[in-house]
């Protein structure tokens, strides 16, 4: 079996952006809105010869409330976490740090797995990579700016990971 890399984190942030980006597809939904997460879907991955599984979270089904909603969030990264061999824990660098990050963030540091914390949508490094300092907060470690929209930083990334599998 291919090691497993799992792409988590709250909706709307650009996980399945990063996904078709790393898996080279664009067979991950990204959605414009937020308001939907479920399924988990699996995507396999080629980085110089090394093969791996990609796990987007989030898929199609509307949920109901926002209290089911957090819980759910939490509950897929915790699903994902669980079969992963890396995590990739992505968050909206132009939003900063929202209670979302902070619960998923608190349950990351639960599993002992290395985790990416990944500051997407960092479209402008000269401009923007400022941004990244207010997630250290989240106690993940140290962020990382990426746009997953443009590609900056996704093949040093792809170096990192492949480097622990
Ligand atoms: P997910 O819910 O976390 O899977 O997020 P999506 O991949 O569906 O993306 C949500 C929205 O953010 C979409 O409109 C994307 O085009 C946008 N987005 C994703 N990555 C980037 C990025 O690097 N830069 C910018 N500007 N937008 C992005
Ligand atoms: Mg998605």
């Amino acid at each position: 079996m291919k090691p497993i890399v799992a792409v988590v984190g709250r909706p709307n942030v650009g996980k399945s952006t990063l996904v078709n980006r790393l898996a080279q597809t664009s067979d991950a939904i990204v959605h414009e809105s937020r308001g939907v997460t479920r399924d988990r879907s699996y995507h396999t991955a080629d980085w110089n010869g090394r093969e791996f599984t990609i796990v987007d979270t989030g898929g199609i089904e509307p949920l109901k409330s926002d209290d089911v909603f957090a819980t759910s969030i939490r509950d897929q990264a915790l699903a994902a976490a669980e079969e992963a061999a890396v995590i990739l824990f992505v968050v909206d660098g132009r939003t900063g740090v929202t209670e979302e990050d902070e619960s998923v963030a608190r349950m990351l540091k639960r599993c002992d797995k290395p985790v990416f914390l990944l500051v997407n949508k960092l479209d402008n490094p000269d401009r923007e990579n400022d941004s990244i300092w207010e997630f250290y907060s989240l106690g993940i470690g140290e962020p990382t700016p990426l746009s997953a929209l443009h590609g900056h930083g996704t093949g040093d990334l792809l170096d990192d990971i492949v480097a622990l599998l």
